[in-house]
């Protein structure tokens, strides 16, 4: 006995709206479209969706004033799917609220598990693993009370900074952190340009601590130009 979760497709595309709804359908969500971005807000306020899949190109308002407008009243998960390639546009909607990005075209497996990992992250109250006191993937586990991380069972040996960067990413697993967001945890807010070096360095320092190949890297991925994600803890 499970209720479904109802998720709505802000998208103007037809065959893309189509191809999505048809998806979610087969995977037992409840789905409701809207092809202007007027529409999809007032059904975000009049349906009270579990999530929000938002096209950031719509023909009456943009993605981005749309993610603003929920943002300022609601927390509900919004996953942008967009054609832009373009950097700026994902730090953009990142840093405006969404809480993931597929750029067109993707995979269905790749958009259920965006949409499992942004669901499971809600219900836990914001970082799906921030309630975890440990962080497990593969041979890679974190235990935050302890501030332990060990790779098959043997101590790494981290930096401070290396430590802060490794949990934060590990704690937000699943979801891209921009290069700000993470600079701003780590540094606070008056960093400057020299932390962008800083934090490449030190990540390029993690990886090889942590991965077998650090230029195929299997638990923290490089969004090019955005920022990283980390694999969601898989206990
Ligand atoms: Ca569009």
């Amino acid at each position: 006995m499970s209720l479904k979760s109802t998720i709505i497709i802000i998208e103007d595309e037809k065959s893309i709206c189509n191809f999505i709804e048809t998806t979610l359908i087969s995977n037992h969500y409840k789905v409701i479209t809207a092809s202007t971005g007027q529409e999809g807000l007032s059904f975000v306020t009049s349906c009270f969706p579990d999530l929000v899949l938002l096209d950031l190109g719509l023909p009456d308002i943009d993605g981005i004033d749309i993610i603003k407008q929920i943002r300022s009243w609601s927390m509900i998960p919004i996953i942008v799917i967009s054609a832009r390639t373009q950097e700026q546009e994902k730090v953009l909607a990142l840093d405006s609220g969404c809480d993931d990005y597929l750029t067109k075209p993707f995979g269905t497996s790749e958009l259920l598990a965006r949409i499992r990992t942004a669901l499971r992250r809600h219900h836990a109250g914001g970082n799906s693993s921030a309630s975890e006191p440990v962080y497990t993937y593969e041979d890679l586990t974190i235990d935050f009370s302890k501030r332990l991380v060990t790779l098959k069972g043997e101590e790494i040996h981290l930096t401070q900074i290396e430590y802060k960067l490794v949990s934060l990413l590990a704690k937000n697993g699943g979801r891209v952190l921009t290069y700000d967001y993470i600079i701003n945890h780590i540094w606070g807010p008056y960093a400057d340009n020299n932390n962008n070096q800083i934090l490449r360095v030190n990540m390029a320092h993690i990886r090889r601590k942590l991965e077998k190949n650090p230029a195929e890297p299997n638990y923290i991925f490089t969004e090019i130009g955005v920022g990283y994600r980390m694999r969601e803890s898989q206990p």
